[in-house]
């Protein structure tokens, strides 16, 4: 099974301990294939770029739930501070609020993505709310700082076949991880540099978190100190941090981790 931190949890759950508690091959299909619908690494269901090949002297961090008040502004800085661009995959409704937000994120050169207007999981939702999800965000998006990338990242990494192929039908390209900072339940900025330090294999695709999609205003100062942490130590060890559609550019078919390239 492939490696996944989705659920940062110390373990991940075999197929072998799958077939022992489900006592039959069809538990352990369908107990595998829910697992898949949110294992960020996964590809039964389509494919989504990951990241490149490891050893990559590439990094890509990537930030959702945002714009966050006041924690994207003070990730702003600490990207400034370092002349590094990240990611940010926004909640539209959040945008809404905050366009000023999202406008500084697009001024300072960020790409924006769209991780929906309402932050659903999109597995058991209809074509036309998956739809409108999208849409609705895009629209709020494009208020705020004009036209934006396509860039989209399904809630929680929750997807199957027809969530990609619907997203893909109108112009989207899926965005996953393969490493998480587990950051939204961090006790500390060790904790995440910890966390993020253990996966890193070069060509990541790293996942933090600017915002919280439960509430507006969420504390992530301890995201915005392990930002600061790992940049200062990735410089140092000769790595180079770039956006999801640059790292995206540098990947040929050879050099892009997932299924089918
Ligand atoms: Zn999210």
């Amino acid at each position: 099974m492939d490696r996944t931190f989705y659920f940062c949890l110390p373990f991940t759950i075999s197929p072998m301990l799958s077939a022992i508690l489900g006592g039959a091959a069809l538990a352990t299909a369908i107990g595998a294939a829910g697992y898949q619908t949110k294992a960020a690494t996964g590809q039964w269901y389509g494919r989504t770029f990951i990241g490149l090949r490891p050893g990559t002297k590439h990094l890509a961090l990537t930030y959702d739930d945002g714009p966050n008040d006041p924690y994207t502004l003070h990730l702003l800085d600490v990207l400034a501070k370092h002349d590094v661009r990240a990611t940010f995959f926004l909640i539209g409704r959040y945008a809404k609020h905050r366009p000023d937000i999202v406008r500084e994120l697009a001024q300072h050169g960020h790409v924006i993505g769209n991780h929906t207007l309402t932050h659903p999981s999109l597995i058991f939702r209809t074509p036309a709310r998956i739809r409108r999800e999208l849409a609705d965000c895009q629209r709020v998006l494009t208020d705020a700082a004009g036209e934006q990338s396509n860039l989209f990242r399904p809630p929680f990494g929750g997807r199957r076949p027809a969530v990609l192929r619907i997203a893909r039908g109108i112009g989207f390209d899926p965005v996953m991880w393969n490493v998480s900072g587990c950051d939204w339940k961090a006790p500390s900025a060790e904790y995440i540099e910890r966390k993020v330090t253990r996966q890193i294999r070069g060509g990541d695709v790293i996942l933090l978190h600017d915002g919280g999609h439960k509430v507006f205003g969420a504390d992530r100062s301890r995201t915005v100190s392990a930002t600061d942490r790992l940049i200062t130590r990735y410089h140092g060890e000769g790595y180079n941090f770039v956006t999801i559609p640059e790292m995206m550019r540098k990947a040929s078919p050879g050099n892009r981790t997932s299924a089918s390239g």
